[in-house]
């Protein structure tokens, strides 16, 4: 991939072409190259409007010139800058979590609008935290409210805790397997659990883009198609033992079993179960109470 100058408008034009070349859409391989050159340059474009004459060094090339080799081979942007936003926040991430979806953020609002009503909730416990978008973001916005985060990944543990430590939130953060007996001793009591499991059945693979599937952690994403729902069915059980009452569960779900979810919650005796549409429509959270 030859240069033709040094120019940023050039350098622009040139790795624009490369990425739609190699199947982006034009807007996106727009936004995608100006992460890029504001992540590794700090430029903006109304830098470029103030000063069109703009000139990169060679190392300030190269930088370019790797990420967009990466953006061509289809990984995530937000593992080559190693940040996204959620929330409003600027949140870590890499390739061992998960990319926090929009989806995610409306979990976030659902819950923190139920905690404004209800003063007396007071912990939360987070079942597969990831990059800690969850417990991060609900802290920053419930100060008062007690949080546990909990992961069987510990690249992830590692991750959560340096949002956490980035937003100075105090959060607990324990590595724990929902799924080993042995572990469910270590889990607290608390008045709300929330979990965004892996959900994707392996047979929707065929589906994916292909920037998830290489890059994003199978343990964050799948679930066998013989036995999809295994973690809500384990974490509703931990509910069970562990909810103070009342408690209530927040669920984010693969849109394909908002009425299969309904029939198992309320076969373990959960109340006011409800499933909720994500902004495109899709059954994409379910929420149910324990008295
Ligand atoms: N919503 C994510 C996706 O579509 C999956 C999240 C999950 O499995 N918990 O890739």
């Amino acid at each position: 991939m030859k240069v033709p100058t040094n120019k940023l408008t050039d350098i622009i034009k040139h790795y624009r072409d490369k990425l739609i070349f190699a199947e982006y859409e034009e807007k996106e391989a727009d936004s995608l190259l100006w992460i890029l050159i504001q992540h590794y340059l700090g430029y903006s474009k109304i830098d470029l409007v103030k000063e069109p004459d703009i000139r990169l060094s060679e190392s300030e090339l190269l930088k370019v010139h790797f990420g967009v080799k990466d953006l061509i081979h289809k990984k995530p942007v937000q593992y080559i800058t190693g940040t996204t936003q959620f929330c409003d926040l600027e949140l870590e991430v890499g390739e061992g979590v998960l990319i926090p979806r929009p989806e995610t953020e409306e979990l976030i609002f659902l819950i923190n609008k139920d905690l404004k009503l209800n003063r007396k909730l007071k912990s939360i416990l987070d079942i597969g935290t990831g990059s800690g978008c969850i417990s991060v973001s609900l802290k920053k916005n419930n100060p008062q409210i007690d949080i546990y985060a909990i992961d069987v990944s510990e690249a992830a543990l590692k991750i959560a805790q340096k949002n956490s430590v980035k937003y100075k939130l105090d959060i607990n953060f324990y590595k724990i397997n929902v799924l080993s007996k042995k572990d469910k001793g270590l889990i607290p009591k608390v008045d709300i659990i929330v979990s965004n499991p892996p959900y994707v059945r392996s047979s929707e693979k065929v589906m994916m883009d292909r920037n998830v599937i290489n890059y994003e952690p199978e343990l964050a994403l799948f679930v066998t198609d013989d036995d999809p729902l295994i973690f809500y069915r384990v974490i509703a059980e931990i509910g069970l033992q562990k909810l103070n009452r009342p408690g209530k569960i927040y669920f984010e779900i693969n849109e394909a079993f908002g009425e299969d979810m309904i029939g198992m919650m309320k076969a373990m005796d959960y109340q006011q179960i409800e499933v909720k549409k994500d902004f495109k429509g899709k059954d994409r959270f379910l929420t149910a109470s324990l008295a």
